[in-house]
């Protein structure tokens, strides 16, 4: 075993979460690693690539020019029986490049001062002092007083400091993603719902660049077998795009549920799909991981200050994280829970035949969800009781 590795914080994944988490770190003026177990980060893709603009600029994240593919300015519903409704509030995003924006925000965390090492899988992690972690890769160990877990869905380190990682099947969409070429309007994003589709679930088009779509479906797990997601994916595709080229066909697992319990703990702390931070309804974990990031890496570096180490400043964290997204998130995953009850596909098609009346500014996520519930009045309670 050669190189002994002492930090003042170790980053573990070099996602958007673990990339932000040490830029910001590194930015508190604290000596940090970055560890990640693949040679090159963001690769391959498997993300629809599509971030909120409301979003980002709330956390306050210089999006580069450079990442952006595409801007969607319109999204469109397709209920079960083909009606399209059309919205524009809330649906201003960027389609970005994430193979370009992963690497650019490692960039920008080594450019802030961080040690970036890639091809380093972290094999293990525990506590080997009251005050010092030890993170083990094949060749180097790590040591430090401070630790963020940002090794996305898959997390395996937090469970070995004691957290319960394990995603219930009904808080795991199973999902299948691949490009296609094929040409659509470059400003409408495409949900696509109903029990022919998929149960469960939806499938999402975002248009990336002219002539290529990022085309996906995602089903919860309670509703999936080994394979379904592909199959009932290539299966549209070949329906509705019979010519279409498929590229970077891959399979994965969005853990949309609730963040984890606690997110800090005696000097680590949890980020991005590793806590499950996720929107419970979209699946969309992108401007998470960087606020969780983003407020994880500061808090570390605030916590060192005057050449000590104040384990109980990192709660903080967890504290901005909950009044912030976290709240976001829980609303999200209630209303996930009332629709999966309420709603089927001859409700769906009512609905949406009343919407497509209305113009598309007039239309809103949140009157969507109302008018979905107009007729049931408990569901419609429970949403208000949401949203006060
Ligand atoms: C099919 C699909 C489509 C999606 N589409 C969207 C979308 O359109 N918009 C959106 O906002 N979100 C989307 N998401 C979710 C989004 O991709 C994630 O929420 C986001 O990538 C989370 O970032 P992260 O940094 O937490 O994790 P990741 O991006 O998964 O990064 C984790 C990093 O940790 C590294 N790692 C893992 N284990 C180790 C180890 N032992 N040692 C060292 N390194 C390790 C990995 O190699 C990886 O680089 C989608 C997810 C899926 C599955």
């Amino acid at each position: 075993m050669s190189g002994q590795n002492r930090y003042d914080v170790v980053v573990l994944g070099a996602g958007p979460a673990g990339s932000s988490a040490a830029e910001y770190a590194s930015k508190g003026g604290v000596k940090v690693a970055l560890v990640e177990r693949k040679e090159k980060t963001g690769y391959p893709v498997r993300c629809g690539e599509a971030m909120g603009i409301k979003g980002i600029n709330n956390i306050g994240f210089d999006v580069d020019p450079g990442w952006i593919m595409n801007r969607i300015k319109k999204a469109c519903l397709i209920s079960p029986n083909g009606t399209h409704i059309t919205y524009t509030k809330m649906a201003d995003s960027y389609v970005v490049n994430r193979e370009i924006m992963d690497a650019d925000l490692v960039k920008r965390a080594v450019n802030a001062g961080t040690d970036y090492f890639p091809n380093s899988p972290v094999l293990s992690v525990k506590q080997i002092e009251k005050q010092l972690y030890e993170c083990r890769c094949p060749d180097k160990t790590f040591t430090a007083p401070c630790i963020i877990i940002a090794d996305g869905v898959e997390s395996r380190l937090a469970r070995d400091l004691g957290w319960n990682t394990v995603c219930e099947l009904e808080d795991i969409d199973c999902c299948a993603f691949c490009r296609i070429d094929c040409d659509i309007e470059q400003d409408t994003c495409y949900f696509i719902i109903g029990s022919q589709i998929t149960p469960a679930g939806y499938l999402w088009i975002f248009p990336r660049e002219k002539g290529q779509i990022n085309i996906g479906l995602g089903l919860l797990g309670s509703h999936s077998s080994p394979g379904k997601a592909k199959t009932l994916l290539l299966d549209y595709i070949n329906k509705h795009y019979p010519h279409a080229s498929i590229s970077n066909l891959h399979c994965g697992g969005d853990p949309a549920g609730q963040y984890l319990l606690p997110l800090v703990k005696n000097g680590a702390m949890v980020v991005g799909d590793a806590a499950r931070q996720v929107a419970s309804l979209t699946g969309g974990g992108i401007n998470y991981a960087l606020f969780a990031g983003k407020t994880a890496g500061t808090v570390a570096a605030e916590a060192f200050q005057n050449n000590t180490f104040n384990m109980s400043h990192l709660n903080k964290y967890e504290s901005i994280w909950k009044k912030g997204y976290g709240k976001q998130q829980l609303r999200s995953y209630a209303l996930k829970s009332i629709l999966l009850k309420e709603v089927n596909d001859k409700f769906l098609n009512g609905i949406a035949s009343s919407l497509v009346k209305k113009p598309s500014s007039k239309l809103s996520l949140l009157n969507i969800f109302f008018k979905v519930f107009l007729h049931k009045p408990g569901a419609l309670l429970k949403t208000y009781l949401l949203f006060r």
